[in-house]
Order: structure tokens, then C-alpha cells, then sequence
């Protein structure tokens, strides 16, 4: 069987795997990454460390494989942004990560910039609002605030890109050749592109006055974008990238509209296939239009709602270690096992304010409902909780969106080890949570697209029958409380919510 290798770079970890068509995996290799965190709200990474990180794990990979790898798919944590010198292709500054929200004031000054004065000013050409969040913010402030970038936007030195680019550019000869490109998927996460053409918008390029910065080229997310210069793979084509969300939509292999996956990260993120539609949300609904995948640059693009959480398994990872209430990630779930419900609490965790459906940079987070009775376990419980909850509150604004009512839910990611967890999300959201055996489906969405773009596979082979038949067992969780008790929660929860909202 063909191999295609997949290199997975995401916020806690860089992985290269190596998969068949049917989404087996051969071999692998991970490397944690580290965050620097020099400022409250602010998180970035070493560009330099991102792109050094990948490498080894090539090396470990192709160390451990005697199979020859046909392609490279890379699929990367999204919104990330690196900004590099064009001369000498070195990093200006560390990346700027996601869930950093150091531009909250850039924010507002950019709403108040627009005539509307609203979050949801560009919705209609981008599909998203004003947040801390998105690529093109991240980059005013650094073109504002970072010294470097300044002079080299002035200089026209600036190249600006996702890790997807910045990856793939070190990959295939850096300032000696290396392309510029990106993927739909990873460019409609910037506010810069236009959901219908596909192409960086004019208007959108003059708001934010990136008329000097050299951007990527945007490309379809299944194609020969370059060849890999050096190392074991040289000579392998590149040829499919995809944003991490979107990879694990497809590696859900979640290909028909009405599909709707949740992955259990850092964060939380649900993705709702609407086939070719593009689905423009009521704005209260806090949902954002994205671009799913295309399948080549002559193929339909695909698109997607998308409900992102910025707290998910991060919660749990500050129960540890900051709390200390746990050892270990795993032991989250033993310890909320021994309780039989949170004892009243509800945890909130609001680090760098919410994302959907709320949108409110001010909130923080909170736990409330504490009483004597109240130990660490109930805490571990309401952590679990939280997620569950938060991904409801997404759930009920697709279903306002969506023409059928959501049956389902395929599930992957880290938190989604916890079997308590999967099943108080089965109990809270009264539809079944599926759960493959087969953990890395990010890794084979991208894989999936690398495969299909150099014509190592064909869709049939991937998601055809004999390919769905060969997955493995999947764990099906179902609602066991009744409705009442429900409610009944989710409107406490609701309560929560709004306590965190406001700077203390
Ligand atoms: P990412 O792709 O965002 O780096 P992962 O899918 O690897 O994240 O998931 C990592 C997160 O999942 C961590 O934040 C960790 O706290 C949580 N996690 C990992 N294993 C478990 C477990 N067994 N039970 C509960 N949470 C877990």
C-alpha cells in the first residue's frame, strides 16, 4: 500500500505520521512544543523552534520506515502567525499564537474604524468578526508594535504566513526557492479572503493597509504546491494542506453537508459541513463561516460552520499544573468518576475570554456555586463539565442555522480519552457521541488531501465503503438523563456564563 506522510504541527506538540489510504498509521513521531507566555493573555512560540521541531520528526520518522512516502500533507494549528524576512527568510519574531488576545485594543480600534461600528462588519465578505482570534489583526499589531516587522514592512521585506506557509516554505528551500503559498481553509482564517472568490479581497487588504506585506498565494487545499528540498524526503511533492479543524473533519471523513464533528484539544472546536453553501449565520449565533476544503483548484470549494471554544483541554492541563489537583491529564476523569454530580458547581474557564457563541474579550473565568461540601472532585467534574456545556451552547446555535435538526456527533482529540466526559456530552446534548478507535484524524485529514493531490489515491479509496469498513471499533455514548434535569442545568450554566462576563 502506498504511504503518504502527514506532519501535524500543533500548539502542545509537532507530529509526522505516516498513513494508508485507509487511514492506518505505519509509523510515527512527536516532539512538545513550548509556548512562551511573557505576558498575561500573551502566548507565542519560536518560529525557528516550529519549523526545527518538524525536522527532527521527519528524521525520526523516515528512520523508523522502510516504505517509500509517496507525498506530504501538512495540517497546522490555524491563525498562528509568523512573520519572516525576505532576504534571509529568518523569523522577525516569535509567532503569534491563536489563543494570544495582546490585541484586544487593536480590536477595538478596528471595529471603530469600520462605518457600522460593528464586530460583523466583514461578515459578508469573510465570514467572520473582529477578534483577538483571527491572522490580519494579529499582524496590525505586530506591523504597529514589533520593530522588526515595522522596518521590514517599510522595506517591503515583510512575508507574512500560518505555519502551513511558513512550514512549507522552510520545506522547500526557504530563501533559496522556497514557495509562498497557503490553503483556502488556512487563509479563511484571516479576515483577509473572500469566501467567494477564494482570492485575498481588496477591500479587506486596504482596511488593514497590507498593501506592502508580501502574502501567500492561496491554493486549493489538494495540489503539488513544491517539492521537498533536502533531508529524507527530498524530492517528495508537498501537496496537501489543510488547517488543523478542517483536516479532522476530514479525517471524520464528515464529507456530506449535515456532518458535524467536535475535536477536544487546547481548545474545542465543532465544524458542520454545509457542502457548497455558504451559510451566513445570524450574527447573535457567533458561528463563523469557513472554508472546509477543495479537493483541487478546479473543484468545488467546500464550506463549513464552525463553533470554536478556547478552553477545552487547557482546562484540564491548568488543573494540573496549576492547581495541582491532578497528576496527570488522565486522572481527571478517575477523580470526577468518584462524585455523582459537581455538587452545584459550575466552572467557566473564560483564561482569555470566550469565543463562540458569546465573542466577549472582557470575560474571565470563574467557578461558582462553591460551598463547604465542595471538594476536588466535584472541581474535576465541573471542568468536564465546562466542555460539554460550552459545546452545547454551539450544538443549539447550529440547529437554529442548519435545515435538519444535528443527530450526531463524531468526536476526537485529547479530552476525548475521557470516556466520563463523552458520556455527560452524550447526557447534555441528547444525541449519540461517536468516538473512532483511530485517535489522529487530524494527521489523516491531511494525509487524506496530500494523497488525493498527488494521485497516490483516489476519494473512493479513502472514503469508499472498504475504507469506512476498516476503521475500527467506534464507542457510541447515549443520553441517560432525562430532560427536565437537563434544562434545569444548562439554565444554572447559563447563569455562570454570564458572571464571567466583565473585568472584575
Ligand atoms: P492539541 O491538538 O490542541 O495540541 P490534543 O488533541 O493533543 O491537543 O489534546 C491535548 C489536551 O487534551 C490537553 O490539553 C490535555 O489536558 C487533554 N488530555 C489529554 N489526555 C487526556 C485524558 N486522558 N483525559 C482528559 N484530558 C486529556
Amino acid at each position: 500500500m502506498p504511504l503518504v506522510a502527514s506532519i501535524d504541527q500543533g500548539t502542545s506538540s509537532s507530529r509526522v505520521i505516516l498513513f494508508d489510504s485507509h487511514g492506518a498509521v505505519h509509523a510515527m513521531a512527536q516532539e512538545e512544543v513550548q509556548q512562551v507566555n511573557l505576558h498575561q493573555g500573551w502566548s507565542q512560540m519560536s518560529a525557528a523552534m516550529i519549523s526545527a521541531s518538524v525536522d527532527r520528526c521527519i528524521a525520526k520518522v523516515a528512520a523508523a520506515n522502510s516504505q517509500p512516502i509517496q507525498a506530504v500533507g501538512i495540517t497546522n494549528q490555524r491563525e498562528t502567525t509568523v512573520a519572516w524576512d525576505k532576504s534571509s527568510g529568518l523569523p522577525l519574531c516569535d509567532a503569534v499564537v491563536w489563543n494570544d488576545s495582546r490585541t484586544r485594543d487593536t480590536v477595538a480600534a478596528l471595529i471603530e474604524r469600520t462605518p457600522s461600528k460593528s464586530k460583523n462588519h466583514f461578515q459578508h465578505i469573510c465570514g467572520l468578526p473582529f477578534s483577538t482570534y483571527f491572522s490580519a489583526v494579529k499582524l496590525r499589531w505586530l506591523i504597529d508594535n514589533d520593530l522588526n516587522v515595522q522596518q521590514a514592512h517599510d522595506e517591503g521585506r515583510l512575508m507574512f504566513g500560518t505555519v502551513d506557509s511558513w512550514l512549507i516554505y522552510n520545506l522547500t528551500g526557504g530563501p533559496d526557492g522556497g514557495v509562498h503559498v497557503t490553503d483556502v481553509s488556512n487563509a479563511s482564517r484571516t479576515m483577509l479572503m473572500n469566501l467567494r472568490t477564494l482570492t485575498w479581497d481588496a477591500e479587506m487588504i486596504e482596511f488593514f493597509g497590507f498593501e506592502k506585506v508580501n502574502l501567500p498565494t492561496i491554493k486549493s487545499s489538494s495540489e503539488i504546491y513544491g517539492y521537498i528540498k533536502s533531508g529524507p524526503f527530498a524530492g517528495v511533492p508537498i501537496s496537501g494542506c489543510i488547517g488543523d479543524q478542517q483536516g479532522a473533519l476530514l479525517g471524520q471523513r464528515c464529507i456530506h453537508p449535515g456532518d458535524l464533528k467536535n475535536t477536544y484539544g487546547t481548545g474545542c472546536f465543532l465544524l458542520f459541513n454545509t457542502g457548497e453553501e455558504i451559510v451566513l449565520p445570524d450574527p447573535e449565533c457567533g458561528l463563523l463561516t469557513t472554508l472546509a476544503y477543495q479537493f483541487g483548484p478546479s473543484a468545488s470549494p467546500i464550506y463549513a460552520l464552525e463553533g470554536s471554544i478556547a478552553v477545552a483541554g487547557s482546562a484540564v492541563r491548568w488543573l494540573r499544573d496549576n492547581l495541582g489537583i491532578i497528576k496527570e491529564a488522565k486522572d481527571i476523569n478517575d477523580l470526577a468518576t468518584t462524585v455523582k454530580d459537581t455538587g452545584g458547581v459550575y466552572f467557566v474557564p473564560a483564561f482569555n475570554g470566550l469565543f463562540a457563541p458569546h465573542w466577549r474579550d472582557d470575560a474571565r473565568g470563574c467557578i461558582v456555586g462553591l460551598t463547604q461540601y465542595t471538594n476536588k472532585a466535584h472541581i474535576c467534574r465541573a471542568t468536564l463539565e465546562s466542555v460539554c456545556w460550552q459545546t452545547k451552547e454551539i450544538v443549539d446555535m447550529m440547529n437554529k442555522s442548519a435545515s435538519t435538526p444535528i443527530r450526531r456527533l463524531k468526536v476526537d482529540g485529547g479530552l476525548t480519552a475521557s470516556d466520563l466526559c463523552m458520556q455527560l456530552q452524550a447526557d447534555i446534548l441528547d444525541i449519540p457521541v461517536l468516538r473512532p478507535s483511530m485517535a489522529e484524524t487530524t494527521a489523516f485529514g491531511a494525509a487524506i488531501v496530500a494523497g488525493l493531490g498527488a494521485g497516490v489515491w483516489s476519494q473512493d479509496s479513502v472514503f469508499g465503503e472498504e475504507a469506512l469498513n476498516s476503521q475500527g471499533k467506534v464507542a457510541v455514548f447515549e443520553n441517560s438523563i432525562d430532560r427536565e434535569a437537563r434544562n434545569k442545568r444548562f439554565a444554572e450554566w447559563k447563569i455562570a456564563v454570564q458572571k464571567s462576563f466583565g473585568s472584575l
